[in-house]
């Protein structure tokens, strides 16, 4: 009898032993044809020809051992292309035991920050989150001068402490630090001073723009309460916004104005709104107003 007919020897050699076919043939100096045909009557599973193709040249390598893989490949970080050049073959032999023994993979951007760390092991350190926090915020180092202890780009630094979710410092936060550690006092009087000059001038920018914009909302709050919406001058109807003023109905208004204290326009926009809106004025256009004042009655009026 021949011998691959027996099911227990075929099953040994074919699926324990990864014999291929062919050497199985061999073996019992036949044709592989007959081989085949007795595998599939046992309902013995049949190799794919690319795992037949990684047993025939890849046949007794020790990373057919899950464990030497696992120690080497996920305690050891070795990559795949390391494993491959150490076995003799290639990485993608070493990828398909990797997946065949269920042994997680990384993903491209852990294998480029692994040879990286080969490159320069000092950038370990950042895989460290106390080791990064004591730096960054207790000892409030920058990221550039974390980025040249460790040798590596600042960008590393940012993208570890994204990882760690280590809140960034704003841009003002890291300029005034900057100054603040420089070792040499004149240098650092000098930033000192350059930080303040810039930190001022963005700030007053700021705040004026801001300050302008309210007083325009003021005003115009102000005119829509007592001239309508859009306001308009009660005497000859102008519309013209830059044209119109509040006028004090009863020709007091240098008087009133003393009495508050006020001496602007702003000012008195402000001391209506915060005493609620009191009666007694309206919206006059300049010309109007001015003749009013004058002659105590806006020759419109006259007219009329
Ligand atoms: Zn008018
Ligand atoms: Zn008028």
């Amino acid at each position: 009898m021949k011998k691959y007919k027996d099911r227990e020897w075929l099953y040994q050699k074919y699926t324990i032993e990864k014999l291929s076919a062919y050497k199985i043939a061999k073996e019992c100096s036949c044709s592989v044809r007959p081989i085949f045909d007795w595998l599939k009557k046992y309902t013995i599973p049949i190799r794919s020809s690319s795992e037949a193709a990684l047993i025939r040249c890849d046949d007794g390598k020790l990373y057919k051992n899950r464990q030497w893989l696992y120690q080497k490949y996920t305690v050891e970080k070795l990559t795949t292309v390391v494993l491959a050049k150490e076995l003799g073959c290639t990485p993608t032999a070493v990828s398909w035991w990797l997946k065949k023994f269920a042994i997680p993979t990384r993903s491209s951007n852990e294998s480029r920050i692994l040879t990286l760390e080969k490159k320069n092991p000092k950038s370990m350190l950042l895989r460290n989150k106390k080791w990064l926090y004591q730096n960054y915020i207790e000892e409030q180092k920058s990221t550039c001068q974390i980025a040249n202890e460790l040798t590596c780009p600042a960008s590393t630094i940012f993208n570890w402490l994204e990882k760690h979710n280590i809140p960034r410092r704003s841009s003002s936060e890291a300029a005034f630090l900057v100054y603040k550690s420089d070792p040499d006092p004149i240098v650092r009087k000098r930033r000192k001073k350059e930080y303040q000059e810039r930190y001022r001038k963005k700030h007053m920018i700021e705040s004026r723009e801001k300050g302008k914009i309210r007083r325009q909302k003021r005003r115009a709050e102000v005119l829509v309460h007592y001239g309508g919406n859009p306001p308009k001058c009660v005497c000859c109807g102008e519309l013209e916004d830059s044209f119109l003023s509040i006028d004090h109905i009863n020709n007091d208004g240098a008087k009133h104005r003393k009495e508050i204290n006020v001496h602007s326009g702003d000012a008195f926009y402000l001391w209506l709104k915060k005493n609620n809106f009191p009666s007694g004025f309206q919206v006059l256009c300049y010309n109007c107003n001015m003749a009013k004042g004058i002659y105590g009655k806006c020759p419109h009026e006259k007219a009329r």
